[in-house]
């Protein structure tokens, strides 16, 4: 296609209509969508490595601000960040013999340093349970010692065969946190701790309604005792992973000899846990609230909660310029972040509503000669919060007190529409016929007998996997919605098919 700057019309106005056709309706093509959608709403670039990206200022500070907001609940809780080596020597990583084979085929390793071959070749992390471990002997002597309590804000590595933007890249930013407990009882507390502040920063921040639960055995983390997930359900009725908390048992303590005297003095191995969330969650964003038009943010994590477009042209411009400049300050004096949209005189106003709607920003204030003598602004919201909602007038002095509000509704009205979304897309299912039609567009409630190797079949016949065992799932016994045998887990599993 054209250049990204041409098709958004940045040289010439003239250029709307090819820009209009940019972005490939989500109903046509979710996959073509989702990729046309960071493209041109500047989030991303191509990276240079295939499976790599480029995250642009207006994605970054979508990252920004989920991780202000999730490393102010890691340190309220007691956490310290720290920040270890990204090159992990491949004798740590082959101590832990599941660890090595789960991560094997995604690792990247530095042969050639400094112009010679390494005695011994570096692993780029792809995880730092490692080299944590490592230190977290050196560190831990008695009871005292613990709960040692470690986040790390990193970049890591995994090859990925099947790369896309934000979910799936070979390089990645994330927390990582590492913790080492007295026993299994604080270890598990640990754990679901972690995943009750990945399910609320989903919730409250990311408007994504997640579903929080523990992986079958066949999903678990390649080292992990127990592996809990939060999963939420995408546009297309697909479900991701949008977090991970893991009990690792005594398996990294034993391989990196994490132990303590307790008590009596005995010497008594720690339990540890780890639990991370990525990049991947923007795109959990994108494709849990986005439209035909593109993205949709929430509030809370849009880099832009407003954008002012001043209307008119020459002496008019001057004058709603200078009035949108200072709405700006007011609505910046009440905590909004805002941005009025002056550098480009050259587009149309229809492009510039159009432009903002495909970044998503969840308020547009329209700002004209006629609104001004009229001492008003015109507000548009993303989407309609309530059916019929079109545009409207709010006083020019009410607007710093009332948007606050219009934005925290707005936020709302995003979680509940993905709530019912959810809702509409799942569903108990008893018979084979009834699974494989029901994960052809959403999430199948079914009885499992929990075996790996049917996991496997009905992966193999429908790319439905199970996501989780949802935490909050009632009671439920009978036979394997595959092969008929009891039933595993006292509940039913969620089937899907995933990003
Ligand atoms: P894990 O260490 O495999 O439990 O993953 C921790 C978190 O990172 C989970 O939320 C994953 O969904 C996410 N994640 C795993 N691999 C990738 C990747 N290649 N790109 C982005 N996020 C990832």
């Amino acid at each position: 296609g054209a250049p990204a700057d041409v098709r958004r019309g940045l040289r010439s106005s003239s250029l709307w209509a090819v820009s209009r056709e940019g972005v490939t309706p989500q109903s046509e093509d979710f996959s073509a969508w989702y990729n046309d959608v960071v493209l041109q709403s500047l989030l991303v670039d191509r990276g240079p490595v295939r499976g790599t990206m480029v995250i642009r200022p207006y994605g970054y500070r979508i990252w920004e601000l989920i991780q202000a907001d999730l490393d102010a609940k890691i340190k309220e809780a007691g956490h310290e960040n720290a920040c270890f080596p990204m090159f992990i020597p491949e004798s740590y990583l082959k101590r832990e013999a599941e660890h090595v084979e789960g991560f094997s085929p995604e690792l990247a390793v530095v042969t050639h340093a400094g112009g010679k071959q390494l005695e011994e070749p570096l692993v780029v992390r792809p995880t730092s349970e490692t080299v944590i471990g490592e230190y977290m002997a050196k560190w831990i002597d008695s009871h005292r010692d613990l709960p040692l309590l470690l986040n790390q804000w990193a970049n890591v590595v995994r090859w990925e065969m099947r790369p896309r933007m934000f979910l799936r890249t070979t390089e990645f930013l994330w927390q990582e946190g590492h913790t080492a407990h007295v026993d299994e009882d604080d270890a598990m507390r640990e754990t679901l701790w972690a995943l009750d502040a990945y399910e609320k920063v989903s919730r409250e921040l990311a408007a994504m309604p997640v579903v929080p639960g523990e992986k079958t055995p066949g999903e678990r983390f390649a080292g992990a005792v127990r592996t809990y997930t939060i999963e939420g359900m995408m546009r297309d009725g697909r479900a991701l992973q949008a977090g991970t908390s893991h009990y690792l048992g005594t398996n990294f303590a034993k391989a990196f000899e994490i132990d303590y005297q307790d008590e009596n003095g005995e010497l008594t191995l720690a339990h540890t846990t780890s639990w991370g969330m990525s990049t991947r969650m923007i795109g959990g964003v994108i494709m849990t609230h986005g439209d035909d038009k593109g993205l949709v943010l929430p509030p809370r994590l849009a880099p832009y909660q407003v954008v002012i477009v001043p209307l008119g042209r020459k002496e008019q411009a001057e004058t709603t310029t200078a009035k949108a400049h200072e709405l700006a300050a007011e609505l910046k004096a009440a905590g909004v972040r805002v941005h009025v949209d002056d550098k480009r005189p050259q587009l149309s106003p229809g492009f510039k509503f159009n432009d903002w709607e495909m970044r998503g920003v969840p308020v547009r204030l329209e700002l004209g000669m006629r609104d001004i003598d009229g001492g008003v602004v015109t507000l548009a919201r993303r989407l309609p919060t309530v059916e019929g909602q079109g545009k409207e007038q709010i006083p020019l002095g009410e607007v710093a007190a009332r948007v606050p509000a219009i934005l925290e509704d707005f936020q709302a009205f995003l979680l509940r529409r993905a709530e019912e979304f959810r809702e509409a897309h799942t569903a108990a299912v008893d018979t084979w016929d009834a699974f494989t039609e029901q994960v052809a567009g959403g999430w199948a409630l079914a009885l499992h007998c929990g075996q790996t190797s049917c996991e496997d079949e009905i992966k193999a016949e429908t790319a439905a996997t199970p996501r989780c065992i949802p935490a909050a799932g009632e009671a439920a016994e009978g036979a394997c919605v595959k092969c008929g045998t009891p039933s595993a887990y006292g509940k039913r599993v969620i089937f899907s098919k995933s990003y």
